[in-house]
């Protein structure tokens, strides 16, 4: 992944150099992690010299939800925050795939972490994006020994920076091992989700999916699979998938926004069906990626043009 980032940043109202867009230390957000934010890819269309966005609409529709969740709004309905979000990315005109990290923050200098008493912010900035996960060559992931936040402590299904301490700590652990990747299970052992990926399993042809209540960040991307399965009559069930069960499945494979479809070669050093890509995932992954390139007229709706 790059460190490098496209010139203009979207910051205070306007957009500036992305270099000129900074905070205090004293960024109330910075103390206490109470930020919501949002992930989104951009892609060049293939055969164009331009580019779209995936889902932009939706979201920003999580990114309002994750703000209701901690009670608190800014001053941007959806509209404007569709709106700007494209201006912005004109004005960037990227000529490589690119991610789009739009972020609401507790800006006051207040020593409180108070939710009731903080105003957010609302910034973007873009940065040039290939693989965020290798997608071809199979994952290898772990479980975790850090269990996934649960609704009542950190709720998961809202994006919120504080929250990802939790997926820094199953990642880093996972790597420093020699994993690509971690799983991490609910407080009661079921599989709940990757460290910034959703989980799928096929079983008996059937794709498997952990549920919402299972403490996951309700993935675009996982939505996305789900209605894709439903159109190419894959039979799909959103249930709880306890963790050995996910050793025995014929195939797994992870999906975000960062990782797109990465399929999973193990789990637990355990080899996840033949090793390879299997057919469910393939057939998937590459409806999956000619609608990201813009070649599937019937799913143009999920692409914004920049
Ligand atoms: N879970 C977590 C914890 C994530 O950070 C992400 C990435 N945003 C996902 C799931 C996948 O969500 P999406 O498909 O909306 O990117």
């Amino acid at each position: 992944m790059s460190d490098s980032f496209l010139p203009f940043a979207y910051f205070q109202g306007k957009i500036i150099p992305a270099e000129l867009a900074k905070v205090s230390i004293m960024t109330n957000a910075l103390q206490y992690g109470n930020a919501v934010f949002a992930g989104i890819r951009g892609y060049q269309t293939s055969g164009k010299k331009s580019s779209h966005i995936f889902r932009l609409a939706d979201h920003y529709s999580r990114f309002l939800n994750s703000l209701k969740i901690l009670n608190t709004k800014i001053p941007y309905n959806h509209a404007k925050l569709v709106e700007v979000t494209l201006e912005l990315a004109k004005k960037n005109n990227a000529k490589t795939d690119f991610y789009i990290r739009p972020i609401a923050y507790a800006a006051n200098f207040e020593l409180s972490p108070d939710l009731s008493r903080l105003t957010f912010d609302f910034a973007i900035y873009m940065i040039p994006l290939g693989e965020y996960l290798p997608i071809h060559k199979g994952l290898k992931l772990m479980i975790s020994s850090w269990t996934r936040i649960n609704d009542n402590m950190i709720p998961s299904r809202a994006k919120i920076t504080g929250g990802y301490i939790n997926s820094s700590l199953a990642k880093a652990d996972a790597v420093n091992l020699g994993f690509d990747d971690a799983l991490m299970m609910t407080q009661d052992g079921h599989i709940a989700e990757g460290s910034a990926a959703n989980f799928f399993m096929v079983r008996d042809g059937v794709l498997i999916t952990s549920p919402r209540s299972a403490d996951i960040l309700e993935g675009i991307t996982r939505r996305s699979i789900i209605q894709l399965a439903q159109d190419l009559s894959i039979p799909i069930s959103e249930r709880m998938i306890d963790r050995t069960e996910s050793y025995i499945a014929d195939e797994a494979f992870l999906s975000g926004t960062g990782a797109q479809l990465a399929w999973i070669a193990s789990i637990d050093s355990r080899t996840i069906g033949t090793g390879k890509m299997g057919p469910v995932t393939g057939k998937l992954q590459k409806l999956f990626f000619s609608i990201v390139r813009g070649n599937e007229r019937k799913y143009s709706s999920w692409l914004s043009k920049v």
